[in-house]
């Protein structure tokens, strides 16, 4: 059984030392996580007999509570606040929303650019688009590789914007280290176990999308893979599942946004691009996750849809990126989030940083 050690708001440095040797002493494995009210102490592996009781007298502690969930390090019991991330000087998580746009796949240096450039200007924070594909055609366009992550690496130089692109194969995680910001396991990767366990020994972020068939649970189990390694930088998202309604996609899970909040700690984002499979439904399905307080969006955008080479009916048009991006703003505003408008700050210090506190113009 694993435990957390709640330390009282008065206690010294000194306590918290003594709680972080006597777990290891007791062969434990202590996890420190220092909050804005008080210090918490997981102690994680297998209950030695009493470690409870002794943990409970050591100076400074307020209460050792057993953690229920299968989870230990994903879990609101283990780290109670929610989970803000900084990505490149953009705070993910919390009150903050904020959206990733760009294509599918990266197809070409043009298409890119194009795209790059409309869903910055309308705001977007992050951009995306894939550099290997998985499809589920052997016949179907696999992605530019290593050609299309030099292209996403320069789009986000020179658009100023951080990064995210698919890995699929553990032997990709150093290439894809090396040129995007941040990772994305796909929802059929997301019980690749060895992936997530080499996407946790780096240091970037890591954006894991819920399996087309995985309970929320072993969604936060595929997180606390990547946390387990000691990469606590973990985003999760939901981008539909398999269900009997045969109309879209997939099923957009939008109860899974408050539910993961509840247990855990870590940003939770929608994807309504591959839930709705089609770009008329897109908008409603973002809205619907921005209002149940998701963390923000991952959106496909295209300039030419019908000349994409993956998911061209899912991808929505910038003019409509644009409308979109102005009702996400309305919507978070309803429910106390605040949008981060990359590229449209005017402090001089820091050209391309988003206003703390509100919708820079
Ligand atoms: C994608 O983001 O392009 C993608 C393949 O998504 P998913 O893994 O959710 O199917
Ligand atoms: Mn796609």
């Amino acid at each position: 059984m694993d435990m957390i050690v709640v330390m009282k708001a008065s206690a010294a440095a000194a306590d918290v030392q003594r709680v972080v040797d006597r777990v290891s002493e007791l062969g434990l494995t202590p996890h420190l996580s220092k909050g804005e009210f008080r210090t918490i102490v997981g102690a994680i592996g297998a209950k030695i007999v009493g470690s409870r009781e002794q943990l409970g007298q050591l100076p400074g502690v307020d209460e050792v509570m057993a953690i229920t969930q299968p989870y230990k390090l994903a879990s609101r019991e283990f780290h109670e606040a929610d989970t803000i991330l900084d990505i490149k000087g953009i705070r993910v998580g919390g009150p903050h929303v904020n959206i990733i746009a760009g294509p599918c796949a990266i197809e070409s240096r043009e298409v890119l650019f194009e795209v790059g450039r409309a869903v910055r200007d309308a705001g977007a924070a992050i951009l995306r688009g894939g550099a290997y594909k998985p499809r589920s055609s052997p016949y179907s366009f696999k992605g530019m590789g290593r050609e299309g992550l030099e292209l996403l690496q320069e789009a986000g130089h020179e658009l100023n914007m951080p990064t995210i692109t698919e890995v699929v194969d553990p032997r990709d995680v150093a290439i894809v280290y090396e040129y995007a910001d941040i990772f994305q396991v796909g929802a059929r990767n997301m019980q690749n176990f060895n992936l997530l366990l080499e996407v946790g020994k780096t240091d970037k972020p890591v954006f894991i999308k819920r399996g087309l068939a995985a309970s929320i649970t072993e969604l936060l189990m595929s997180a606390e893979y990547v946390l387990s390694q000691g990469n606590h930088r973990v985003i999760v998202c939901e981008r539909g599942i398999r269900t009997f309604a045969d109309e879209v996609r997939f099923t957009l899970d939008v109860s899974a946004v408050p539910v993961i909040q509840e247990r855990s700690h870590l940003p939770v984002f929608i994807d309504p691009s591959h839930a709705a499979g089609k770009r008329d439904l897109v908008p409603a399905l973002t809205l619907a996750g921005i209002a149940a307080g998701a963390a923000g969006a991952i959106v496909e955008v295209h300039s030419c849809p019908d000349r994409a080479l993956c998911d061209g009916p899912q991808a929505v048009l910038p003019g409509n990126f644009v409308k979109l991006m102005e009702q996400i703003r309305q919507i978070s505003d309803v429910v106390g989030h605040r949008v981060t408008l990359w590229g449209r700050d005017d402090d001089e210090e820091s050209p391309r940083r988003a206003t703390p506190g509100g919708w820079a113009t």
